[in-house]
């Protein structure tokens, strides 16, 4: 007899009828004689429904209210979830994060958690009913609702598995797993078994939205197997976890897109000591995040800097960095808005020479030209025009034979 934790999704819990489906498979559960804990998102799209609701009133509405807003959805979807069991005659409560003992930091719309207090969670598996927690939200030292931030519910399934000491924690959503890169851009994708947590922490912040990023950095603080699977049948999903025994040759694990970038070349920079210090401290207190950096070599004196940041921070960037161009003595600000991020990732980099000779030959053979690559122990990223994503994710990908369950270099 296992303690259990299962989180639904927004998707899984969409409707009434998706919601009864979902307290038959908790039930099923239960009937093996497991003690189940349950997360629940939002039905559907009820945030984003929310926060246009919101932004209707006033364009930017306040933040604490704004939490307090987005955190009903949970609740709606925990409460009904709860009913289901009901009619289904299986024993359940529902809970808020508060309720549940969620500790957050303060920070109203993308808050921490700090602890988890799930005394009366346990309580109430122990009672034998099946508790129904709302997931994203918590409440600070003050009583405040915060909310975690979007995709927010998978950190209260980890957090609640780690407080619980729970035998396992499975993740249930609209996809079958994690794959080695999106199916809608390379069909030939394969379901992987299993990542390693830095693997996936990589993946998530390149943008892979399978997971909560925090979720998973709670999963590698406190050793919690995550299993993300699909809510829709019961095939065995991919479990994210420490280690997934990379003798069996794996090298690479999955290839991560991201379209939402822009390009910014500070041109004739003058060679000394802080130029550097000032473009990119100017930059950090705009609050903009930099991506992939690269300075040329310095000629006659003087040499280029290339970064990209994301889209959405373009407008910002550039008027911080308009004014800097003349104070440091630099000739021109360039930007391209048409370029795309494709990065490998895998585990097995560190031990295994010729990756990046692997991906930059890939994208030779497929006659894409790469203008900035980044390294980190288990990643390497290369930015290229955005016109080509789709054929260097398909180059890259077939070059280390991803879709076989052995990915080695193709001899
Ligand atoms: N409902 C929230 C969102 O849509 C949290 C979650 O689904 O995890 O972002
Ligand atoms: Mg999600």
């Amino acid at each position: 007899m296992a303690w259990i934790v299962q989180k639904y999704g927004g998707t899984s819990v969409g409707s009434a009828e998706k919601i009864i489906n979902v307290a038959r498979r908790i039930v099923r559960t239960v009937s093996k004689g497991h003690s189940v804990a349950v997360v629940v998102s939002a039905m559907g799209d009820t945030t984003d429904a929310l926060t246009a609701l919101a932004k209707q009133i006033m364009p930017q509405p306040d933040e604490r209210e704004l939490a307090r807003l987005l955190a009903t959805g949970e609740q709606v979807s925990s409460a009904l979830l709860t009913m289901a069991l009901h009619a289904l005659g299986q024993a359940a409560v529902s809970f808020t994060g508060a309720e549940a003992g969620v500790l957050t930091d303060g920070v109203p719309l993308n808050a921490r958690i700090c602890d988890f207090k799930a005394d009366a969670v346990r309580q109430a598996l122990e009672a034998g009913k099946v508790a129904v927690v709302a997931g994203f939200q918590g409440v600070d030292r003050c009583g405040e609702i915060n909310t975690l931030g979007r995709g927010g519910s998978d950190t209260t399934a980890v957090a609640l598995a780690a407080a619980l000491g729970a035998d396992s924690c499975e993740i249930y959503t609209d996809v079958d797993g994690i794959y080695t890169i999106d199916p809608r851009l390379v069909p030939a994708a394969r379901k992987l078994t299993a990542i390693t947590y830095d693997e996936m922490l990589e993946l998530a912040s390149l943008g892979a939205k399978v997971l909560h990023p925090r979720a998973v950095e709670c999963g590698k603080e406190h050793g919690v197997v995550i299993h993300v699977r699909s809510s829709f049948h019961d095939e065995e999903g991919t479990l994210v976890k420490e280690d997934v025994g990379l003798e069996k040759g794996t090298v690479i694990n999955g290839i991560a897109c991201d379209e939402n970038q822009v390009k910014f070349a500070v041109l004739g920079v003058p060679d000394r000591p802080g130029v550097a210090a000032k473009i990119f401290s100017a930059v950090a207190q705009a609050g903009i995040n930099v991506d992939l950096i690269v300075q040329s070599i310095s000629r006659a004196g003087e040499n280029d800097i290339l970064f990209t940041v994301a889209e959405d921070d373009f407008e910002k960037a550039r008027s911080v960095l308009q004014p800097l161009i003349e104070e440091i003595g630099a000739s021109t600000l360039r930007y391209q808005h048409n370029v795309a991020k494709i990065s490998v990732v895998g585990a097995g980099m560190i031990h295994h020479t010729g990756v990046a000779a692997g991906m930059f030959q890939a994208l030779a053979d497929a006659g894409i030209n790469i203008e900035i690559i980044s390294t980190s122990e288990i990643k390497i990223s290369c930015l290229i025009a955005a016109e080509h994503l789709q054929e260097a994710a398909q180059a890259i990908h077939s070059y280390f034979n991803l879709q076989e369950s052995c990915a080695c270099p193709q001899e």
